[in-house]
């Protein structure tokens, strides 16, 4: 049914097409065409303008040939770096690049994926509900089309997000996330003539951490200091520091509360290291950012869109493992968004490295899936 030589030839021709986050377009230009050649009416919104891309999300309607609720397919078009001149090599059933980039594979293996199921429910004129395909930009750079994506322009209320390693594999949870920035100021002075007029934003920041919870905080949670800048020589009391990190969990209360607790902690610090310069009492300046990365994704194991994978599945007697995952994806905006979004693992991987590849066999594999999926949605 599925049609191996044009699944490779697609997977080849994008791979090709040079598409890092923000300069998307040619692949945009591309994929707009290719599904307007499967009958898709095709629209690009305004997220361009509001980051600095070269092109919006791609969103392309595929009518249906019978009644039901739409379904949305997700990708995205852009992938991580070194991007410029990706030759894909196809040997032994394997596709890799020459081993100067990456392939692309993350995500442009899900896209061939979709484009040959589509493909395939024209050529056997197999019974659809509308397909709806959002092709966002800028996923790797923090979901950044995802998240400027207006969902009033779907009608679809569940879906598949086509990225993800592995194959015969659905992952339906994965967790929130807050970034968050603090910026310490304390008191500049000579570290070696007048060390007690300075107060050390280094030592507020070092109390701080080490006051903190990090790193598996429970089966849930995990947190993370990530960067730290400051200081500006050896002999200088350092007046300014910088702090990044994160927390992830996919419980939304016990995300708060780890993030409650490292402001707590910065505060904290700042307290007990407060000092008399001058016969003034001094305490270093916190400024604490907590940015909501991105959304929980949490989707029950009863739900419909799992119930549909499983009769996928077990339509072309295959297993399928449904789990969760540790990081965030534009599946979890898309949640957000009330669209219940599954996401499916395309084959890829090693992703985000040279050492990227994905099986032809796999791409053929996750395609059909997808014909099965559609059949039933
Ligand atoms: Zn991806």
């Amino acid at each position: 049914m599925i049609n191996a030589d044009r699944i490779a030839d697609e997977f080849a021709r994008m791979a090709a097409i040079s598409s890092p986050s923000f300069r998307e377009g040619a692949m945009a230009q591309y994929l707009e065409q290719r599904l307007r050649r499967l009958g898709a009416q095709v629209e690009m919104d305004d997220a361009a303008e509001r980051c600095e891309g070269e092109c919006g999300n791609l969103i392309a309607r595929l009518p249906g040939t019978r009644d039901g609720e739409p379904f949305l397919l997700s990708v995205h078009l852009d992938t991580v770096e070194p991007a410029a001149g990706v030759t894909p090599v196809l040997k032994d059933g394997v596709f890799t690049s020459e081993g100067d980039t990456i392939l692309g594979a993350d995500d442009k293996a899900g896209i061939a994926e979709v484009i040959e199921a589509l493909e395939v429910l024209r050529e056997q004129n197999i019974p659809h509900v509308a397909v709806e395909i959002v092709a966002t930009i800028g996923e790797e750079h923090g979901l950044v089309g995802a998240k400027l994506f207006d969902p009033a322009r779907l009608r679809a209320r569940r879906g598949m997000a086509l990225d993800t390693t592995g194959v015969d594999l659905v992952i339906h949870r994965a967790p929130a996330a807050n970034r968050m920035r603090f910026e310490i100021e304390g008191v500049e002075a000579h570290a070696g003539i007048a060390p007690e007029k300075g107060l050390s934003a280094i030592e507020v920041a070092a109390r701080a951490v080490a006051r903190m919870q990090l790193g598996r905080i429970d089966e849930e949670t995990t947190a993370n200091i990530g960067r730290i800048t400051g200081g500006q020589a050896c002999n200088i009391v350092p007046k300014a520091v910088a702090m990044e990190g994160e927390a992830r969990s996919h419980d939304p209360a016990k995300l708060a509360s780890q993030t409650r607790h490292m402001l707590e902690c910065v505060e904290e610090a700042a307290n007990e290291l407060q000092r008399e310069i001058g016969g003034e009492r001094v305490r270093a300046r916190i400024r604490s950012e907590v940015d909501e990365d991105y959304p929980v994704m949490s989707v029950p194991l009863d739900a419909p869109i799992l119930e549909l994978v499983r009769e996928a599945a077990a339509v072309l007697d295959r297993p399928v493992l449904v789990r969760s995952a540790g990081g965030g994806s534009d599946a979890n905006v898309f949640n957000g968004y009330g669209i219940e979004t599954v996401i499916v693992g395309t084959g890829m991987t090693d992703v985000h490295s040279v050492d990227e590849s994905v099986r032809l066999d796999d791409m053929v594999r996750v395609s059909e899936f997808l014909v099965e999926v559609l059949r039933r949605a």
